[in-house]
């Protein structure tokens, strides 16, 4: 056991591996390990001292963020116990799975007095390349409500919504637009086009800058509380870090949805099920716990990408334009509508997103040929790193 005197320290790091011992352990194996040299590697700043009786370590709060990292020992089950003393808001981490200093995951903790009812007591975090991918309550969207609430204050704003229409032509042969509809023929002062990852023929012009491409979610039968809370305690929203990522999260009936790209192409029922099979595969080895959980709901959708996977705002061939969304979604989408909007109002907008010369994808039309291509350098990749 090792004390920690925390009147200097606001953040242990101790991104260590391991705090102990070789084999899984019971109580007969256990090893105080001393933070002596020949154990530790310990970072510039940090001493040993001798506290309440004990050899300590005095972690400084310093930008550089200084670690006791253990030396030799690979921790693999068992119980690490390691007393800490806090009176800062922010106690001391404690690594683990640890690849190098920038890769690894935390478990910190909050020395608050009503611990029994906080979720930010204890907290976990993983650090990948040196970012923290710090979350501590859950936040997530719901996208169809988020558009019915959209839709309803538009509506209130004496905004006329046509749904079942398809737009099949936009062409300007005098002052204004005509846009030919399956409903028939609206003329406008201006023309948005919206349409992300479902442009058509109807804008060829868009058509050759985005790359519609799909994503899919599945969602098991509810789970037992005990298990939902063991899958994602605090009911944390979360994705990975690789390309073809997975996200995940539970739903108000504990349901866990799981989503990836596990097809490129556009959903239909064929596509649907192969992506069910493909993204429950993927659940099964992030959570093989629920192996047995049968899958009740999927689907899937378009988003759209671009060639350097950055959304994009602005005007071609005298027609304003927004989307480009391949894992912006919908907090970027309205971003964007609405600057784009308050420029067709005549604003003078700048932003990073605008761009009026907007290149199109070489040797692309609209059929994404290449996606089976891309597709495969990036599982390479994912498998690689
Ligand atoms: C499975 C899935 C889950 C997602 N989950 C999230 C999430 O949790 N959070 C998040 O932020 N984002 C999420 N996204 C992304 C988000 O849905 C998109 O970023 C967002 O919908 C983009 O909004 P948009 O209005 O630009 O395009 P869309 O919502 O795709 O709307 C484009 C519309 O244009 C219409 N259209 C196209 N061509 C024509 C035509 N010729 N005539 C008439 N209409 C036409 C289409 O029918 C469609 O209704 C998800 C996407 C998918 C596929």
């Amino acid at each position: 056991m090792a004390h920690i005197d925390p009147r200097l320290a606001a953040l242990l790091l101790a991104h260590a591996a391991s705090f102990a011992l070789a084999a899984p352990v019971g109580a007969a194996d256990a090893a105080i390990i001393p933070f002596t040299p020949d154990r530790w590697t310990l970072s510039e700043g940090i001493a040993v001292v001798e506290h309440r009786g004990v050899q300590a370590i005095e972690i400084p709060r310093l930008p550089t963020r200084p670690d006791a990292v253990l030396k030799g020992p690979a921790f693999t089950n068992g119980t690490i116990e390691v007393d800490v003393e806090g009176s800062t808001g922010l106690g001391p981490a404690i690594g683990f799975h640890r690849r190098d200093r920038t890769t690894h995951e935390l478990f910190y903790l909050r020395p608050n007095p009503d611990c029994a009812t906080r979720p930010d007591c204890v907290q976990y975090a993983p650090v990948t390349k040196g970012v923290l991918l710090w979350d501590l309550f859950p936040g997530w969207q719901a996208p169809a409500r988020y558009v019915a609430g959209l839709a309803g204050a538009v509506i209130r704003a004496g905004v006329a919504i046509a749904t079942g229409v398809s737009v099949t032509r936009i062409a300007k042969p005098g002052r204004d637009w005509i846009v030919a509809t399956s409903a028939g023929e609206v003329s406008a002062g201006d023309v948005l086009v919206a349409t992300n990852g479902y442009t058509d023929g109807a804008v060829p012009a868009l058509q050759r800058r985005f790359v519609p491409v799909g994503s899919y979610i599945i969602a098991t039968e509810p789970l037992s509380d005990a298990q939902a809370s063991a899958v994602l305690p605090h009911r944390r929203v979360a994705f990975d870090s690789k390309h073809f990522l997975y996200y995940f999260r539970l739903t108000a009936d504990r349901r866990l949805l799981f989503g990836g790209r596990a097809e490129f192409s556009r959903p239909d029922e064929d596509t649907t099920r192969r992506a069910a099979r493909i993204l429950r595969a993927g659940l099964t080895t992030v959570f093989p716990d629920l192996a047995a959980r049968s899958i009740d709901y999927a689907w899937g959708g378009n988003v759209a990408f671009t060639r350097d996977q950055m959304p994009r705002a602005g005007k071609l061939d005298a027609q304003y334009f927004a989307g480009g969304y391949c894992g912006h979604g919908i907090a970027m989408s309205t971003y964007l509508g609405e600057l784009i909007a308050r420029r067709i109002a005549g604003e003078p907008i700048e932003h990073p997103l605008f761009d009026d010369r907007f290149a199109a994808i070489p040797l692309y039309s609209g059929a994404p040929w290449f996606l089976p291509l891309v597709g495969a350098y990036y599982r390479v990749k994912d498998w690689v790193q």
